[in-house]
């Protein structure tokens, strides 16, 4: 499977601004954010993309989302509203081939998104 930017992040082989961490889930502020909260959310085990996962990792995609609700309830704007989104493959607009979720949150976001 192909290494990306977000293995090295995980092996802190290159610097990101972490805000989250557990045994399965990393966390860490967007290096171009397209919101004033803009958080990456990603699982550790390498998934490429939401087309790879696999029944075996519903649990583990349930602790992404859940790890999401609950820093937006911690860092105080889940009441105001955020969005959780993930870009799969070439028309989905994804980039990084490791498998996350954009947080978004801090401004009245629109939809549908571009
Ligand atoms: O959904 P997509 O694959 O396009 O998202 C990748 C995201 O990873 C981008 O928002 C980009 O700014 C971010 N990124 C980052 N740090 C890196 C490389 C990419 O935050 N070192």
């Amino acid at each position: 499977m192909a290494d990306t930017i977000f293995d090295k992040i995980i092996r802190r082989e290159i610097p990101a601004d972490i805000v989250y961490e557990d045994d399965e889930v990393l966390a860490f502020r967007d290096l171009n954010p397209q919101a004033p909260v803009h958080v990456l959310f990603i699982p550790k085990k390498a998934i490429p993309t939401l087309d790879d996962a696999k029944p075996e990792d519903a649990a583990l995609l349930g602790r992404l989302l859940l790890a999401i609700a609950e820093y937006a309830r911690r860092e105080g704007f889940a009441e105001q509203g955020y969005r959780a989104v993930s870009n799969c493959r070439e028309y989905g607009g994804q980039t990084v081939y490791h498998l996350h979720v954009h947080l978004l949150a801090g401004r009245h976001l629109k939809w549908p998104p571009g």
